[in-house]
Order: C-alpha cells, then structure tokens, then sequence
C-alpha cells in the first residue's frame, strides 16, 4: 500500500511554521530508498522569523527565567523525552538507517544530555576576583543571546542535546539548522519541549538545505554565537560567515582517530572495541575509531582475529537491528566507495568484508564493512575522514613511531591507546594531540559529562560536560569602588 508522505513543518514560536516558499523536501528511508515525510525547505525568510521569535524570547519570558526555572524545565523536557524514548527511536531508524538498539541509545543520550545540563542551571556561577583595596569585582556568567546550532545528520538527538541542553540551561534562545536528511526526531523533540512549560521562541527549528537555511543562519546579524558539527569545509564556510558579524563559533569537525594497540594489550577486552569503534552508526561518526595502529610484533595475530570479526559483521534494514544499517545516502555510499576505490588502485589489501544480509531492500544504501591492511600512513584512506564502516590497520615498532604516525594527519578529535603499562599510558596520552584519550576503553565521544571537541582541523572549542556551560556564556567583569 502507498502512503501519503506525511508532511513536516518548522519549529518557530512554540508552532508548526510553513516555509514562506510552500516548498518541502523530500525525506528518503535508507534502508529502502523509499520516500516516506516531507520537510520544509527553509530560506532567508524563515531564517529571519526564528531568529526574530527567539531575540523576542531571549528579550522577554525565556530571559526572565531563574537558572532553577531553566533548569526545571529542561528535566521536565528530559522525562518527556525518556517517555517517548520508543517513539523517538523508531523516527530516528527510519530517519537515519541506524540499526533500532542504536537509535534507542540515541534517545536516551538526549534525555540524559536534558538531564545533565537541567542539574548544571543553577549551579553555574561567577567569581570574587582579588583587586585593589576599597573595591570588590565580581564576575557573571551571561548568555550570549541567541544562538544558532548547525546539526549533522550523523547522531541528530545527541548533537541537537549537546549543544541545544546546554545553550538553554545557561539562558540562551536557540534557533537550530538541522541537516536535511535527518531531522524528523529533532521536530518531535520539539513538541516535548512545549509540554515541558518550555516559552516560546525559546527553541526554533528550521528545517532546510546547508547553503540555504544553514548559510542563511550563519550569516545572520541577529544571531550571537554558532555552534557546528560537521565536514571541516562547510565548517570553513560558517566560520567565514560569522566572522563577518564577529560571531563566535564553536566546531566540531570529525576526525581520523587512531586506536593504538601495544603487544601487552589485553585483546579480549580491546576486540569487541576496536570493531565497535569503527561500525556504529556504520562508520558515520566524526569521532570513530578509523585507525588501528598495532604494534608490529602483535600485528599478524590482532590483523587474523579483526579479520574473523569483520567477516561476521552483517549490514541490513534498521529495523533488523544488525551490526551495521545502510548508509545515509547513495550520495554518501558513493563517497565511501570511491575512498575503497583509491584504496584498491593503490594495492592496499582488504583482508575482511562482511556481507549484506539478503533481506535489505536492493534500493537501501548498503556497503559491508571492510578492514584493509599495511595501509601507507599517506594514502588518502589513513589521511582522510571517510566516513563509513572501513577500518585502516597500520604497524608501528615502538612509541616514537606511534605518536608520529598517531598525529600525522590533519586532525586531533579522539584516541584510544590499548596497554597494561601503566607509564607508557600516561606518556602516551600526553603525547598524542586528541581532545579525548580513552586509555583501555574507547568512548566514540564518551559520556554526556565528559568535554569533546578537537585539535587542528577537528576544530576548536568544546561541548558536552560542564565545560560546554563556558562556551555558551560570555563573562561580564563588575568592578565595584565602596573605599
Ligand atoms: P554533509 O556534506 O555530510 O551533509 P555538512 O558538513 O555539509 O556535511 O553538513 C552539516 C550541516 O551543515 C548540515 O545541517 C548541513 O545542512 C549544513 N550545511 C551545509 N552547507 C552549509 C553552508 N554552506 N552553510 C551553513 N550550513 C551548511
Ligand atoms: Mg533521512
């Protein structure tokens, strides 16, 4: 049977907002190629209605609220969400292709992310800084305004809390840019929020095209701090933008994060994480473990076990709730493939694929996941993110070699060092330029409490944790004379 797409609109002012041009895009199942919503195509116009809905919030009952009141707001938000947490899953998969366990770990993250930042509200403050004589200085932590949030198609209810949770809990009104191909869970996420008391304006969503609406918010006079998570070009892009306004930016911009394995690592506990780290969410997350550097008298015997797992690892529908779902697009498929392709032309060796379970639909975006090996740490494949299921395992003879090959590429988000000797953990960890160490575990961003941005071109500031509270305040110094 045929169904209607159902038809999606803005977030703006606590209401479904059409876009001012009446058109939609539509939005694709991966696991089948089919059609199943449309959302609104978002322009300039509706840019400039959310921005105006939230300065007017930020202005008025939003910025009136006591840290206590944001922050009660924000957990009854997160019950809402822990609520509808099947609801929320079930869009996500269909959304995204992510395999259902997956998506339901995304709904909680989100809920948690609500959690944590309602707690943190009220317990965010200044400080009495020591000055001269006859004074008393002080110093308040004040919210930007109105702050835009540019959301990947990666993990939506995770980035979207982040960054979104902690924007609001210190005072900010939001207006976020969702990617188009997967935003249906943010606008239900939405909804909640205004069954949480949540004023309006306080949060505005506006679906749409990168270089329409996401250009558009970028560009935006009225918007007082941008936070983006995405490829390290479009990030170049916003940046460039906002500078033109003197608009602070936040970016998270992916990696090429390496897991390094010494010859004493306990395997048992490294292989189930040194598998997950590259396939969940199909490889499409900016900090995956892409890399595995294993020491050279370990790398026969690590390389055959890897091998065995890979070659078990099964893709298919998101709702078969394999190891892996499809892709995101065929665009991204094609983009993956032509990485494995460069990959082959360069006699790389692939020692393991999984397989495509028969079930997934022929028009799902499907690709095994693939492990190659003896990959030249300056082929393109142990250079650049390729963002899908493909794992580059290179040989390193000592710890010199590791932290050379370690960071020598163009980015620093995430790393994972895998060794019992406790000395050559910490050395390790200093040395290798990550924003995250995992140090016998690998978090593929971690906990919500924990801080995560980058290095280099994995982009700067950070979010998550209590840290993120800084970057969506400003600090104001009063310097008080009472003789
Ligand atoms: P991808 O190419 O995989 O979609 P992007 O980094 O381009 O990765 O997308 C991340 C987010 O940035 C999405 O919400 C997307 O719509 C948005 N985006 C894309 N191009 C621009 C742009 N020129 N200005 C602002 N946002 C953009
Ligand atoms: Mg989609």
């Amino acid at each position: 049977m045929l169904q209607t797409p159902t038809r999606h609109l803005h977030f703006i002012d606590n209401e479904p907002t059409a876009a001012e041009n009446g058109e939609s895009i539509p939005v694709v199942d991966p696991s089948d190629g089919t059609v199943f919503a449309q959302i609104a195509r978002g322009s300039a116009h509706d840019i400039e209605r959310a921005v105006g809905a939230a300065r007017r919030a930020f202005d008025g009952a939003w910025g009136r609220q006591t840290a206590l009141e944001r922050g009660r707001v924000l957990q009854r938000w997160s019950d809402l969400i822990e609520a509808q947490r099947e609801e929320l899953a079930v869009l996500e998969a269909r959304d995204t292709g992510k395999p259902i366990t997956q998506a339901r770990a995304d709904a909680t993250a989100l809920a948690r992310y609500l959690e944590f930042y309602g707690g943190a509200a009220d317990k965010f403050h200044g400080e009495t800084l020591p000055y001269q004589s006859g004074y008393t200085v002080l110093t308040i932590r004040e919210p930007h305004g109105v702050t835009g949030h540019i959301i990947p198609w990666n993990y939506p209810m995770q980035i979207f809390g982040r960054s979104v949770g902690a924007a609001l809990a210190v005072g900010n009104a939001c207006v976020v840019k969702p990617a188009e191909d997967a935003c249906l869970s943010l606008l239900r996420a939405a909804e909640l929020a205004v069954e949480a008391g949540l004023p309006a304006g306080a949060l505005n969503i506006v679906t749409g095209f990168g270089p329409e609406a996401g250009a558009a918010l970028s560009a935006h006079p009225g918007i007082d701090h941008i936070s983006f998570t995405g490829s390290p070009l479009t990030g170049k892009l916003v940046a460039q933008a906002a500078a033109v306004h003197h608009c602070p930016v936040t970016l998270e911009l992916g990696g090429k994060s390496p897991q390094i394995v010494f010859a004493d690592a306990d395997l048992d506990a490294a292989l189930p994480v040194l598998t997950n780290a590259i396939i969940q969410n199909c490889g499409q997350t900016c900090s995956a473990g892409s890399r595995v550097l294993i020491e050279r008298s370990l790398y026969g015997a690590l390389l055959e076990r890897l091998a065995e797992r890979f070659g078990a690892l099964r893709a298919g529908p998101a709702m078969a709730d394999l190891e892996l779902g499809p892709l995101i697009s065929d665009k991204q498929r094609t983009r993956v493939r032509d990485f494995l392709a460069k990959a082959e032309s360069g006699g790389i060796r692939t020692v393991a694929q999984g397989s495509i379970v028969g079930e997934a639909p022929s028009q799902g975006f499907y690709l095994p996941a693939t492990l190659l090996a003896d990959v030249p740490t300056d082929h393109l494949v142990a250079q650049e993110e390729v963002f899908g299921p493909v794992l580059a395992a290179i040989p390193f003879d000592d710890e010199d070699e590791a932290v050379r090959i370690a960071n020598g590429t163009p980015y620093g988000l995430v790393a994972g060092i895998w060794t019992r000797d406790g000395g050559r953990q910490l050395r390790m960890a200093r040395r290798v330029r990550a924003g995250q160490v995992f140090v016998n575990n690998y978090g593929a961003g971690g906990g919500v409490e924990l801080p995560f941005g980058g290095f280099k071109h994995s982009g700067y500031g950070r979010e998550k944790g209590f840290e993120a509270l800084y970057g969506f305040t400003a600090l104001k110094t009063i310097a008080i004379r009472h003789g």
